[in-house]
C-alpha cells in the first residue's frame, strides 16, 4: 500500500483553533519539505469558521480536512478516534503527528492501537529520512538522562506526539493557497460510551502557565506552601503566573497544573524566574527554551546557573521581598 503525506492534528475549543495547531504545522512543514510531500492538517469540531480553517493554510498546510458535527464539538476519545481511523484508512498518511496535550495524549495512543501502528509520545525532535521516509522520533528517556531516537520502520502511519511550545509557528503567509475539504462524518462513527457533561476550567491562576509570558517558579528552596505567597506577590507585580518544581507539587505546596518539567508542563515564556530550584535535567526539560532565565539560589554551584541569563546567589527570602518592592515602585513611578 502507498502511504504518503504528513498529517498534523489541529485542536480547537468552542470553534477556535488552539495555538498548538500552528506549532505542529511548523514541525509538519519542515518534515513535508524534507520528504517533498503534502502537509495536511486534520481538525475535528463544530462551528469552526472558514476563516479559521484558512489560517491553517496560511500557516503551512497544503490541505485541511475539517470534520464537523455537534457530536465532535467537545473532545470525546471514542468518536474522535473512530473518525481519525476512518480518515487514516481512507487516505494512508505516512506520518501523523499531534500535540502532547490532554487531547493528543489520549486520542493518539487509542488510534495507534486501532490502526496497528507505533506511537512515540512526548517527542522533542522529529526528522525524516528523505529517501526511506523513516521518521526519527527523539524524546527524553530513562528519567530524562538520555535522548532516545526511535523509528517505526514497518508500520504506517508513523505516529508521534510533540510537546507543546517546543517549536514556534511559522510566520503567517497571506498569499499561501491550499485546499479545504469539509467532511460530514458517518453517524455510526459518532457513537460512544462517554457523555460530555461540562468543561470545568482551572481557576487557580488568572493565566495558565503554558500561556503566560512571565513565570515565577518555586522549588524545594521555598521551604513550605505558605512561602509561595511571596511568588504570588511577585507574579502579581509582573502580571505573570506561578509555577513549581515537582518536589513542590509532590509535597502539596502547589497544585499539579503548575508543575513544570518532564512529568509536568513545558513552558516557553519571555521571562522565567527560578527561585530555590536546583536545575535538574527533568526540570530543565520543561523550561529551558524560555527567552530569559533568572535564577535565585543560595548555592553558587547549582545547575540552574548553567542555563540562567542572570543569576543571583542569595536567599530568596532576602531577595524576593526587595525585588517585589523595586518592581512595584518602578511601576508606580511610570
Ligand atoms: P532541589 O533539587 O532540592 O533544589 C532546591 C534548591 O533550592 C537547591 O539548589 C538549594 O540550593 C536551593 N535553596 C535552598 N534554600 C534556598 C533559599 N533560601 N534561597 C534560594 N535557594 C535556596 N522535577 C521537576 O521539577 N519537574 C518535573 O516534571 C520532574 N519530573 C521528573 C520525572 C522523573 C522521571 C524523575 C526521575 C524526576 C523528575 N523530577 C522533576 C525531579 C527532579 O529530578 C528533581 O528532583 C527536582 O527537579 C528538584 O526540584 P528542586 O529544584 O525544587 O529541589
Amino acid at each position: 500500500m502507498d502511504w504518503s503525506g504528513i498529517w498534523t492534528l489541529a485542536e480547537q475549543k468552542e470553534g477556535k483553533l488552539h495555538a498548538v495547531s500552528f506549532e505542529l504545522l511548523a514541525r509538519g512543514r519542515s518534515l513535508a519539505d524534507q520528504r517533498a510531500c503534502e502537509l495536511c492538517a486534520v481538525v475535528l469540531g463544530d462551528k469552526i469558521s472558514d476563516e479559521s480553517l484558512n489560517e491553517l493554510v496560511l500557516h503551512g498546510a497544503d490541505r485541511v480536512f475539517a470534520v464537523q458535527d455537534p457530536a465532535l464539538a467537545h473532545f470525546l476519545v471514542e468518536p474522535y478516534a473512530a473518525v481519525l481511523k476512518h480518515l487514516v484508512e481512507s487516505h494512508h498518511p505516512e506520518v501523523f503527528i499531534a500535540a502532547a496535550t490532554t487531547l493528543g495524549r489520549t486520542v493518539m495512543p487509542y488510534l495507534s492501537v486501532k490502526v496497528h501502528a507505533g506511537l512515540t509520545a512526548d517527542c522533542t525532535g522529529l526528522e525524516i529520512d528523505p529517501e526511506t521516509g523513516h521518521l526519527w522520533q527523539t524524546r527524553p528517556a530513562i528519567g530524562g538522562n538520555i535522548l532516545a531516537t526511535i523509528k517505526t520502520p514497518s508500520a504506517r502511519p508513523q505516529m508521534a506526539t510533540v510537546r507543546p511550545k517546543s517549536s514556534r509557528p511559522l510566520p503567517r503567509d497571506a498569499q499561501r493557497k491550499g485546499e479545504i475539504i469539509k467532511i460530514t462524518p458517518p453517524p455510526e462513527l459518532l457513537k460512544g460510551r462517554m457523555v460530555f457533561e461540562a468543561f470545568v476550567p482551572d481557576n487557580t491562576q488568572t493565566i495558565p502557565i503554558e500561556d503566560s509570558d512571565i513565570i515565577v517558579a518555586g522549588g524545594s528552596g521555598m521551604k513550605g506552601a505558605d512561602n509561595f505567597a511571596l511568588l504570588e506577590r511577585l507574579a502579581e507585580a509582573l502580571k505573570g503566573s506561578v509555577g513549581a518544581s515537582r518536589p513542590a507539587v509532590d509535597r502539596g505546596w502547589q497544585p499539579y497544573p503548575r508543575q513544570i518539567g518532564l512529568s509536568g508542563k513545558t513552558v516557553s515564556p519571555r521571562l522565567y524566574i527560578a527561585c530555590g530550584i536546583s536545575g535538574s535535567i527533568q526540570h530543565l526539560a520543561g523550561m529551558q527554551t524560555a527567552e530569559t532565565i533568572v535564577a535565585i539560589n543560595t548555592d553558587p554551584a547549582a545547575q540552574i546557573f548553567q542555563v540562567a541569563d542572570f543569576g543571583i546567589v542569595g536567599s530568596l527570602f532576602d531577595v524576593l521581598p526587595e525585588l517585589i518592592e523595586k518592581i512595584k515602585a518602578s511601576g508606580e513611578s511610570r
